[in-house]
């Protein structure tokens, strides 16, 4: 059976352009109500345009869907709750969260200002914060939600000129690893894509024979699949670019465990470093305590 989306209510946050209008198309043909949310402002996040939002919310009324648009900007408390409302005012409910508005203002980080740095990190950290927020009692109350965040290797593996972004898009990786374990008894479902793909923000930036392939339409399944009723996926995150998609993970090596009833000095550790650094005997990192429990418990020093 085909994944639809029928009386489901859906925000897309940045809609009115590259990967969030696809999301916003894709949701809405299949059957999705669609709140198009983009103040339409340029790659920095400086100006406005109505028009944006609005272009959208015409594609996909024309195409026989439904959408209702928004200009708030997510980067401030209470216009990202302006957003959930528009939901809920439209059509008196909320299933569907995609928080995906986006902006870079690059620079090295020894040039970069603070106010640079915290802009970045109040559009993507906060705004997505903010719309989660307030979208969180009502996704409660009716025992149901999909929150998709939007992360990017440029934190995950780090990217030059982009300490701004980088942390910002790590920040939302530690809002789903916790609100997965939130929400997880009222059936809401927090996942993150880790997108790349040719758009204004990274048509500079993307190798000519690659760019054209990485189409933001072949981003867009993997969120909606994330936004399904069927996804039972929760605080997992990703990848999709040009057709390929995968899971990103963090994960532990062995490492080694000393006694610690016995001190610990500086060279024990540096002369471990083959295996506290061998990546071959890495497991999947699924639990705070990693695994000590089990190695102190094999050692005798707890039960
Ligand atoms: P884009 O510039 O085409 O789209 C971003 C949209 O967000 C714009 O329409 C913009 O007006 C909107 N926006 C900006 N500030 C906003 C605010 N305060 N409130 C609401 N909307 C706002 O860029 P894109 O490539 O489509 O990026 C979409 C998301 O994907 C971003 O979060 C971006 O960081 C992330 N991302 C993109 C790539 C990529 O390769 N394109 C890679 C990793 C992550």
């Amino acid at each position: 059976m085909d994944v639809r989306f029928d009386d489901r209510v859906a925000i897309v946050t940045g809609a009115g352009a590259g990967l969030g209008r696809q999301h916003a198309l894709l949701l809405a043909s299949r059957g999705a109500k669609v709140v198009v949310n983009d103040p339409g402002g340029a790659v920095d996040g400086t100006g406005g345009a109505n028009a944006v939002a609005d272009a959208v919310v015409a594609e996909i009324r024309k195409a026989g869907g439904e959408a209702v648009a928004s200009y708030a900007s997510v980067a401030e408390e209470a216009l990202a709750q302006s957003i959930i409302d528009t939901a809920v005012k439209a059509w008196g409910r909320l299933d569907i969260l995609v928080c995906n508005a986006g902006v870079l203002r690059d620079k090295a980080f020894n040039n970069m200002t603070m106010e640079d740095y915290e802009f970045v990190n109040r559009v993507h950290h906060f705004g997505t914060v903010y719309c989660v927020k307030a979208a969180w009692p009502i996704m409660r109350k009716q025992s149901y939600g999909r929150i998709v965040v939007t992360t990017s290797g440029s934190g995950t593996v780090g990217n030059f000129g982009q300490a701004n972004y980088g942390a910002a898009k790590m920040a939302v990786n530690g809002l789903i690893n916790v609100l997965r374990h939130e929400g997880a008894k009222y059936n809401i479902r927090c996942n993150a894509i880790s997108p790349s793909a040719l758009t204004r923000m990274t048509e500079s930036l993307l190798p000519p024979d690659i760019g054209p392939w990485m189409k933001p339409e072949l981003v867009s399944p993997a969120v909606a699949w994330l936004c399904s009723e069927e996804c039972d996926q929760n605080g997992e995150i990703l990848a999709a670019t040009a057709g390929g998609f995968a899971r990103v993970q963090y994960f532990v090596t062995e490492g080694v465990q000393f006694d610690p009833a016995e001190p610990v000095s500086i060279e024990m550790v540096r002369d471990s470093l083959g295996r506290i650094r061998d990546l071959s005997t890495a497991k999947p990192y699924t639990g705070l305590m990693g695994n000590v429990v089990e190695k102190l418990r094999e050692m005798g020093r707890i039960k």
